[in-house]
């Protein structure tokens, strides 16, 4: 509306001053004697005017007149396509033109104007490499999947775009969740562009997820010959790929195998908690204690974690509660404060019914850093020496509303995970999973911390029995046990 009016305006301007122009000529007096040849005119002012206009139009139609010449000169040499291209030149420019206004209305988030541009682009240019790309994305940008689609297939037949083609498609069944296509997709992205780096995590990401172990180390000793991985992530990760591919062995019930690849993964990245837990477990198969005791003080080393504590108390199943503290001193003298060393040393002391012992080995973890479990084992400790059940109950009650202390927790999503697993089961993140304390402000969902492992006497199989009921019957149960 205001642009026609602007239109309309400059219209008039333009009339009016070039009557005012002509009229203020015509009352000039003066001119121009123009002599050629012998011939002579006197030109008027306004002649003048008029003439010099006439003379630009001359030159620019014989310049074009030349080009048009040249070309057929050109095709008359020889050359075939001279004269279609120099009419063609236009259409090019014509073409490019609304390219270029294509891609800044993709730029602007404009996907119906930028899928004008692209069609009227196609039709000057006949480039479909060029105008194919802006079609798919204007369609993807203005929400018409089904032209997205169709677009990208037509990229597929090129192999030029064939990779564009297979990563939009690839994109598009991402989107739907139809990870099987996806997958395959990825596989023929990854074989045409191994060095891709995009392509390579989709592909590892889908492959873990569909729990596809062996191909996803293949992709990712890819990854790490493209240098697009570091070498310690790469190390890390194939460790939990490794781990993976044994726990699934052992669940198709191949016992050595398991063991095996539990034992390489444990030697890839020594700090992998479960991959430790497990080789521990090999190695103690094996009847090798030595190596299993060494497995797990090499990951206590880098991460204190119940599920150790527990496997080193499988290395010897019934020994009494004094030559198991003994023998745990190798495992609590390496990182003696931390808070996990010294829960396990009360534990150990509340086993073996020292309940003073206990205290002391808890040290003031209840002030310093409450949690449910070592409010747990303080009220343990109350009910060992014999206080009110009022105060026992006290500390119940403070468990119930403390934190949980460290879960495992996936990096990306903060998703709290009851067991380890390689991919979040949330978000679906590879190797995100690691054991902390969640932000305070989560839901503290009760997780596979086994409470007082060694004095209730279940080790492994716990995690299912998690509620809050569950863990207080057991501390008392445990506690009544204790009194007999
Ligand atoms: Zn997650």
């Amino acid at each position: 509306m205001l642009w026609s009016l602007i239109k309309i305006i400059a219209f008039i301007a333009i009339v009016t001053g070039l009557t005012f122009g002509g009229v203020h000529l015509l009352n000039m007096s003066g001119g121009a004697d123009v002599t050629i040849a012998g011939y002579n005119a006197n030109l008027s002012p306004l002649e003048l005017a008029i003439g010099l206009v006439l003379l630009v139009l001359a030159v620019w139609l014989l310049l074009k007149l030349m080009g048009l010449l040249l070309a057929t000169f050109k095709f008359l040499n020889g050359d075939e396509t001279a004269i279609s291209r120099y009419f063609s030149r236009n259409r090019e420019r014509k073409g490019f033109t609304a390219l270029s206004e294509g891609m800044m209305a993709l730029a602007s988030g404009e996907g119906q104007l930028a899928l004008a541009k692209a069609a009227k682009a196609e039709k000057y240019l006949e480039r479909p490499e060029l105008t194919t790309l802006l079609t798919a994305q204007a369609a993807e940008l203005a929400g018409d999947r089904r032209k997205a689609e169709e677009t990208y297939k037509r990229l597929l037949q090129d192999d030029r775009t064939r990779f564009v083609g297979v990563r939009g498609i690839m994109k598009q069944k991402l989107a739907d969740g139809d990870t099987a296509t996806a997958l395959k997709l990825a596989e023929k992205a990854f074989a045409i562009k191994p060095k891709h780096v995009e392509t390579q995590d989709v592909l590892l990401q889908l492959q873990a997820s569909n729990e596809d172990w062996k191909g996803a180390r293949q992709t990712l000793t890819a990854k790490l010959k493209n240098g697009s991985l570091p070498r310690d992530v790469h190390k890390r990760r194939d460790a939990v790929l490794a781990l993976s591919e044994a726990r699934e062995v052992l669940a198709e019930g191949n016992s050595i195998n398991a063991r095996e690849a539990a034992i390489e993964a444990n030697r890839l990245s020594p700090d992998l908690i479960p991959a430790a837990v497990m080789a521990a477990r090999g190695y103690i198969e094996q009847d090798n204690a030595r190596y299993a005791t060494r497995v797990i003080k090499k990951a206590w080393e880098v991460h204190p974690h119940p599920d150790l504590a527990a496997v080193f108390a499988e290395i010897v199943p019934d020994e009494d509660p004094a030559a198991r503290i003994k023998r745990f001193r190798a495992l609590t003298r390496i990182n003696p404060d931390d808070p996990e060393t010294i829960m396990l040393n009360c534990e150990l002391q509340i086993s073996a019914e020292n309940f003073p012992e206990a205290r002391r080995a808890l040290r003031d973890l209840v002030e310093t850093a409450p949690t449910a479990r070592n409010l747990t084992l303080m009220a343990a400790i109350e009910r060992g020496e014999g206080s009110d059940d009022q105060v026992v109950r006290g500390w119940l009650t403070k468990a119930l509303t403390a934190s949980r202390g460290p879960q495992w927790v996936c990096d990306k999503c903060h998703n709290i995970h009851a067991a380890w697993g390689p991919v979040c089961s949330n978000c679906g993140s590879f190797d995100t999973l690691s054991w902390k304390t969640p932000a305070s402000g989560e839901v503290a969902m009760p997780a596979g911390v086994e409470m007082l492992p060694l004095i209730v006497g279940q080790i492994a199989d716990q995690s299912d029995e998690t509620e809050d009921e569950t863990l207080d019957a057991e501390v008392i149960d445990a506690a009544h046990e204790d009194e007999k």
